[in-house]
């Protein structure tokens, strides 16, 4: 069986149209599935509309948040709870063209244990965007070694990679390295980004800036390493001033350089807080991890039962 996870967060629009024509993809090409709704702490009406489309439609199922947890946490919440023996992610919003999910199953039954489904083109963006995209996926690529430009959270991952995946004891993670990092046979399909149907993006200037900060520290220590090379320049910088400075004083002409002294208090100031800064985030995120509290917190559950499911199985 298939288990397909859907995140949706404020989706009351898309649930139903989505539920429907994955559904009907799947139920045509005979593939037997699950399709799990994970509802992310939404305050419209999506719980409503995911319940009544698990009574309505065979298949459905669908947890529901406490709150806002985000769509990482979503989507480790959907694998959590799918029976499949293969999963794979998909955005309610149907920008992720649902035909190429069979597509995806047809390589997962040739063997192939990750199937990533990797952007033609990123769709519709503002410069700015697709500016500080750039900049992104360039030091997540270079963190990662994996080239990030174009990858999405679409995927298909079989039971074991599921299962490596739930057994990582980090809270945070970048979702879409992650798959990558696990290693195992995998292979990509194309797909070009759609347009989204109904709602808006759930993105915000705030929350993308988060999400890139988190993900780069979450996989990269290099911040850190850039204020260790930033201290050496500065050395090195101050090993020639200071040379200069006494070569001043002993020839008798010490009394100038205030400007020198204002810029070297002002440069080296902003550093210091700079690194310090960066250290505390880093901090922040061990104190974080130390706690150990859960990703995300289920108040509801709905759709077929366990007995039920295993007919198709
Ligand atoms: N989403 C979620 N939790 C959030 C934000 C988004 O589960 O906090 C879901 C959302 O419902 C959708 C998917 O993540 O299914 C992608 O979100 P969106 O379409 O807003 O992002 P974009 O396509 O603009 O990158
Ligand atoms: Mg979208």
């Amino acid at each position: 069986m298939l288990s397909v996870i859907i995140p949706a967060y404020q989706e009351e629009e898309m649930i139903p149209i989505t539920a429907k024509t994955v559904s009907e993809i799947l139920d045509g090409a005979k593939i037997p599935h699950e399709l799990i709704f994970v509802n992310d702490g939404s305050r419209d009406g999506t719980w409503g509309q995911i319940v009544a489309a698990a009574k309505t439609i065979r298949g459905v199922r669908g947890i529901s948040f406490s709150k806002n947890f985000g769509k990482e946490a979503a989507m480790i919440a959907g694998l959590a709870y799918a029976k499949g023996d293969a999963s794979v992610i998909i955005d309610c919003d149907l920008q992720h063209p649902p035909e190429k999910i069979v597509e995806m199953y047809g390589l997962w039954q040739q063997g192939y244990k990750v199937v990533e489904a990797v952007k033609l083109s990123r769709g519709k963006e503002g410069v700015f965007h697709r500016f500080a995209a750039g900049v992104f996926y360039n030091i997540i690529s270079r963190a990662t070694g994996i080239d990030m430009r174009n990858a999405s959270d679409f995927k298909l991952m079989d039971r074991e990679v599921v299962e490596t995946i739930l057994k990582m004891p980090e809270r945070q993670f970048f979702f879409r390295a992650i798959s990558a990092w696990v290693g195992f046979r995998s292979t990509v399909v194309e797909f070009e980004v759609q347009e989204r149907l109904r709602g808006d993006s759930k993105w915000s200037l705030k929350s993308l800036t988060k999400y890139a900060v988190t993900n780069i520290t979450s996989f990269s220590s290099a911040p850190l390493q850039v204020v260790t090379l930033s201290g050496l320049v500065f050395f090195v910088f101050a090993l020639i001033l200071g040379v200069h400075t006494l070569v001043k004083f002993l020839s008798g002409a010490a009394l100038e350089g205030f400007t020198t002294v204002i810029m070297l208090q002002l440069i080296s100031s902003s550093i210091l807080m700079l690194a310090i800064g960066m250290i505390g985030y880093y901090v922040a995120k061990i104190y974080d991890e130390v706690k150990g509290r859960p990703r995300y917190i289920v108040e509801a559950e709905t759709g077929e039962t366990d007995a039920e499911n295993h007919g198709d199985l």
